[in-house]
């Protein structure tokens, strides 16, 4: 729903721009186990050097700087501008679906936990807990204050928002039944090919993925992943000319694109 406000979408996509930036810092330093409060200030992991604030600028310094260092040249990952325009993409997605309202503020804060999830998992093969724990609980707040719709309880009875204590239980309900799927199919893989197929961080981010998705957006999410990944791995094993080996694909962050490509191309406003 458009408000008819372009300064607003232009503020969402700025503050999805300063929320990137915060952003790349949490990918990079939390599966490092940095602290992502000090230092404070960004600093050159290459050299080591503080970020001078007119260097740190969203997308912009990137552009300026070339994708390198001021201090030692070193090369800067385009991951960083990414990560800020994609941010910023989806609050301005968020603001453009749901007006100024909770339901965007619940769309922009689930986009910013599968943005981070996604690059630290393709990057460290890491899902922190900070974003697959503290997402899902951010998600159950939500999901008490701002229920999401019923889903398939609809085809029953007619209702358009879940009263707030079923908000909650759907959220939860929603995350902990694909885990214990997820954790049962990595359990069954271990015991039969003895090692292991799954990391417990994408059995955690079930309940991300619940929290906000519900149960059928969370196993909407995981087909798509599943039909994603199986497309990666088949070219894989084309370009790489052997049996490539599934488990080395990031599943974590095949679920967040996944997540944000339902949640923002999909059909909006019944699941999320
Ligand atoms: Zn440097």
């Amino acid at each position: 729903m458009l408000d008819g406000l372009p300064l607003l979408a232009a503020f969402a996509g700025l503050i999805g721009l300063l929320i990137g930036s915060f952003l790349n810092v949490c990918i990079y330093r939390l599966p490092r186990d940095l602290s992502t409060a000090y230092p404070r200030r960004s600093f050159c992991p290459h050299c080591g050097k503080t970020v001078a604030w007119y260097d740190n600028i969203p997308v912009l310094s990137w552009l300026l700087l070339r994708g390198r260092c001021r201090a030692c040249g070193a090369g800067i990952s385009i991951r960083y501008a990414l990560v800020e325009l994609l941010t910023a993409a989806t609050f301005v997605s968020a603001y453009w679906q749901h007006g100024a309202s909770g339901e965007a503020l619940r769309l922009a804060l689930f986009s910013a936990v599968l943005i981070v999830l996604l690059f630290t998992d393709m990057e460290t093969y890491i899902l922190p807990d900070e974003f697959t724990l503290g997402g899902a609980a951010a998600g159950w707040v939500m999901a008490t204050l701002w229920p999401p719709p019923p889903g398939l309880i609809t085809l029953f009875l007619p209702m358009d928002r879940l009263p707030a204590g079923e908000g909650l239980a759907a959220s939860v309900l929603g995350g902990l039944i694909p885990a214990g799927m997820i954790w049962s199919i990595g359990a069954a893989y271990e015991r039969l090919r003895g090692r292991e197929g799954l990391g417990f961080g994408d059995v955690k981010m079930m309940l991300t993925l619940g929290a906000f998705a519900g149960l059928e957006g969370t196993l909407l999410t995981v087909a798509v992943a599943s039909v994603l990944g199986s497309l990666v791995g088949m070219v894989r094993v084309v370009t790489r000319g052997r049996t490539a080996m599934l488990d080395e694909l990031p599943l974590g962050s095949f679920l967040a694109f996944a997540g944000l490509l339902l949640a923002h191309l999909g059909h909006s406003g019944r699941l999320y």
